[in-house]
């Protein structure tokens, strides 16, 4: 691998308005641009719908664009982010199964308000539903925002600290995709399978050991190593899964919003020289 492939600004997991970001994906783009990245993906969670309005910015603003989408899984009880990257937004099987994965998350989001109204706090599910672009993709993160905007907790950090998270008030556990499935409909679509963010799941070593063993036998090919979920520590930890695993590594913000102010576009460590960044494919 040339040292210039490791170098690249490659931002391969921001998130826009269609799912639970801040931005419209044209405005991300433009930001994306601006804070100099050299190749974008948007991967917004359990949709492509924002794909076209990147795609068609990224073109207009002269950014390498690639397709992408994070897909929201339950394995072994615990929910794991899969990233399929270069991804065909059209292809039908991945978009029925996507459209799957988005079943449930309104009633769900029904069930947490609740939750919460029972904890004193009345109104989150009409609050999260007016943050939300589209009511099939309510998702905590706008919980998390109306929690703050009405003063119910400082920041986001302090939501999913006393709320939202199992224990808590506002916790509604679910059932998303099988990793096998969603593995699969991004390799059928053409993408690549990424596993998300390892160093967010609570699992001991030998679970991961087993989730990173699984994920491979199915056809995922790499692991987000650099990403602003991860402590150097755990850039660290990770580097030498992939290396063990034989997996490729992958960098991404999971760029949400400008108030989210620790977390830029384009703003992570750059890859261990020893590893394989994911973007051949696509540099
Ligand atoms: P959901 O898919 O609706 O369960 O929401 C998951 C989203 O919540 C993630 O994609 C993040 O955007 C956000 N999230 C989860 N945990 C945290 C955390 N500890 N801090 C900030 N955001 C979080
Ligand atoms: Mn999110
Ligand atoms: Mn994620
Ligand atoms: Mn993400």
């Amino acid at each position: 691998m040339s040292p210039a492939l490791h170098q690249l600004n490659a931002d391969l997991h921001a998130h826009s308005s269609v799912s639970d970001g801040a931005l419209a994906p044209r405005a991300l783009v433009a930001r994306a641009r601006e804070r100099r990245v050299e190749l974008f993906a948007l991967t917004d969670h359990d949709t492509v719908d924002g794909v076209a309005e990147a795609q068609a910015a990224a073109l207009e603003f002269g950014l390498r664009f690639v397709a992408g989408v994070e897909i929201s899984v339950t394995w072994a009880g615990e929910t794991v982010h899969v990233v399929g990257l270069g991804i065909d937004p059209a292809h039908a099987a991945l978009r029925a199964g996507l459209e799957g994965v988005r079943a449930g998350r309104l009633q769900r989001g029904r069930e947490m308000g609740e939750q919460l109204a029972r904890a004193g706090i009345d109104g989150a599910f009409d609050g999260a539903l007016a943050l939300a672009g589209n009511p099939d993709l309510l998702s905590r993160t706008h919980f998390a925002r109306w929690l703050v905007h009405t003063g119910h907790c400082g920041d986001t950090r302090e939501v999913f600290r006393r709320y939202l998270v199992a224990g808590r008030p506002g916790y509604v556990p679910h059932r998303w995709a099988a990793l096998a499935d969603a593995v699969h409909w991004i390799g059928d679509a053409g993408g690549v399978a990424v596993l998300a963010h390892p160093g967010r799941y609570r699992l001991d070593e030998t679970r991961l050991d087993a989730l990173l063993s699984e994920f491979r036998a199915l056809g995922g090919a790499a692991i987000e190593v650099a990403t602003s979920n991860h402590g150097r520590h755990e850039a660290k930890r990770f580097a030498n899964h992939a290396k063990w695993f034989g997996l490729e590594a992958s960098r991404g913000s999971d760029f949400h919003s400008p108030d989210d102010g620790d977390v830029e576009l384009g703003r992570v460590d750059h890859l261990p020289s020893a590893l394989v960044p994911v973007w051949h494919r696509f540099a």
